[in-house]
């Protein structure tokens, strides 16, 4: 088992943490929510600000961690994780005190006369655990959303982006006091022991596979959870809509961070009609954007490990692989790659793949397209290209998944009045911006009654008859 350094313990860097330091751990944050329970706004905004302007500061630190964990372009640092990350903190920032204010609903009439009030209120003690993908962003934005609710956080980045977790250190430990946040680093091993833990409540982000175990853990001391999960994200084209511009699209989403994003397009499914022009203009448009050797280009990312390397190759054995293909294992390079119509029971279909490997189905019939969709329900994402509105409206409509864009892929995310969040074996729970805030507070109803009135009728003996109470409910 590797425990590694902690911020808990900043002075005993790389020194194993066993169990009882972690429920040591739990328990300053518990003393600390406890006393600070009441902390003012003022002190939660004060520090998100102080963590923006840290976040400037560490820019270039930010940027070369994501670049040696995977190889990210600057230009995808920037716009996919750090500013993310800064337009998240402006939210809470701008945005906090009217969120947290209490907040008046009229009162029932049952209880005449009432004052009724909703009061947002931390949890408590949050544990979060990240994955490797957007490692910086998918543990700040969370955290700020955490943090800004008036939680305590221990947090357990990935185990496979130790660059960004070092970074991840520094940033926290320079704005919050230790047992404020605390980060843990560390594998599976370190996630199980600190989920044995009673938290207050628990946000994960990572595989389904191990989502079930987090829930599981979650379960035994009812704490509420949020399962940010993976996806297995359709991307429906008709052929109404301008095919190239789908084409670039569907090549931007489906490739960025070498296709490793949890709503990236899983697999294109094209009308029969529209396909070959398809695959035409998405072997164009991933050439415009990396030339005709990925390798060389700057912009193209790497997959994360060996592990998922040979994963992603074992994806494309006995597959008809109609572009692409070329793989370099000694430097994690796994070109972008098409594939013809897998066969529905292969890996490349029934597995979400999480890499740049792009399956072509087709269909003829809406019939065909409901096969596919139900055999792989419940997606992270959803995507159509089309500009036939009662096809759009009925695929929309008829199947459940996290969230959709029409005639564009990702975006959804980037929006922080939309909710994101998956529906099944996608997850449970959503967040950004205010559905961050109302996510990790609990919502206290208080009702407050004063004496002037007091119907003798509510209280034993009671009436014998119920007809005039219910002659009154019917005019109330
Ligand atoms: P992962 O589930 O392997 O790991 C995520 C975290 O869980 C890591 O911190 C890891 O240490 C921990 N972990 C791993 N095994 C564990 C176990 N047995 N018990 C407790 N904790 C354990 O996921 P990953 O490989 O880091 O990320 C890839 C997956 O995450 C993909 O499926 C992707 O779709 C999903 N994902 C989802 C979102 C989202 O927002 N919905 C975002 C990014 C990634």
């Amino acid at each position: 088992m590797q425990f590694f350094s902690s911020i808990f313990k900043p002075k005993k860097e790389n020194k194993a943490m066993n169990s009882s330091m972690i429920t040591d751990l739990k328990e300053a944050h518990y003393q600390f929510f406890k006393a600070h329970k009441k902390q003012s706004l003022k002190v939660r905004i004060d520090h998100l600000k102080k963590l923006k302007k840290v976040l400037n500061e560490k820019e270039q630190d930010i940027f070369n961690a994501l670049d040696r964990d995977l190889k990210k372009p600057v230009f995808e640092s920037f716009t996919s994780e750090l500013l993310m990350v800064q337009k998240e903190i402006d939210a809470f920032i701008k945005n906090l005190k009217e969120w947290a204010a209490p907040k008046r609903v009229s009162g029932s009439l049952l209880n005449f006369p009432s004052q009724d009030f909703l009061l947002s209120e931390p949890y408590g003690t949050v544990l979060m655990i990240s994955p490797w993908n957007y490692p910086f962003q998918l543990t700040m934005a969370p955290l700020v959303g955490a943090v800004g609710a008036g939680n305590t956080v221990v947090l357990k980045p990935s185990e496979s982006a130790p660059h960004t977790s070092k970074v991840l250190i520094d940033i926290l430990s320079a704005v919050f006091p230790n047992d404020w946040v605390s980060v843990v680093e560390g594998d599976a091993q370190v996630a199980q022991a600190l989920l044995k833990e009673r938290w207050d409540y628990i946000f994960y982000t990572g595989s389904t596979q191990v989502g079930k175990i987090v829930a599981k853990a979650a379960a035994e001391h009812l704490t509420p959870v949020t399962l940010e999960l993976g996806g297995k994200s359709p991307c429906v084209v008709d052929g109404t809509a301008p095919l190239q511009k789908t084409a670039r699209r569907i090549v931007w989403g489906k490739f960025l961070n070498c296709g490793q994003t949890c709503i990236a397009p899983d697999y294109v499914l094209v009308k029969s009609e529209h396909k070959d022009a398809l695959i035409q203009a998405l072997i164009e448009e991933i050439e415009k954007a990396f030339g005709v050797d990925a390798q060389n280009s700057k912009d193209y990312g790497r997959i994360i490990h060996e592990k998922h390397f040979k994963k992603l190759e074992a994806d494309l054995k006995n597959q008809k692989t109609i572009y692409g293909g070329k793989t370099v294992a000694k430097e994690l390079f796994f070109g972008p790659t098409l594939v013809d119509q897998p066969a529905m029971d292969s890996s490349l279909i029934q597995d979400e793949i999480f890499g740049p490997i792009l399956p072509i189905l087709s269909y003829d019939t809406l019939e065909d397209i409901d096969e596919v969709l139900t055999e792989l329900k419940n997606p992270l994402a959803f995507y159509v290209f089309s500009q036939n509105k009662k096809f759009i409206n009925t695929l929309i409509q008829n199947y459940p998944f996290g969230g959709s864009v029409v005639n564009d892929v990702l975006v959804h995310f980037t929006n922080p009045k939309l909710p994101f969040g998956g529906i099944g074996n996608s997850g449970v729970g959503a967040y950004h911006g205010k559905y961050s805030f109302d996510l990790m507070s609990h919502t206290k109803p208080v009702v407050k009654r004063s004496f002037w009135l007091d119907l003798p009728q509510r209280y034993a003996p009671y009436p014998k008859s119920i007809s005039l109470l219910k002659n009154i409910l019917k005019r109330v």
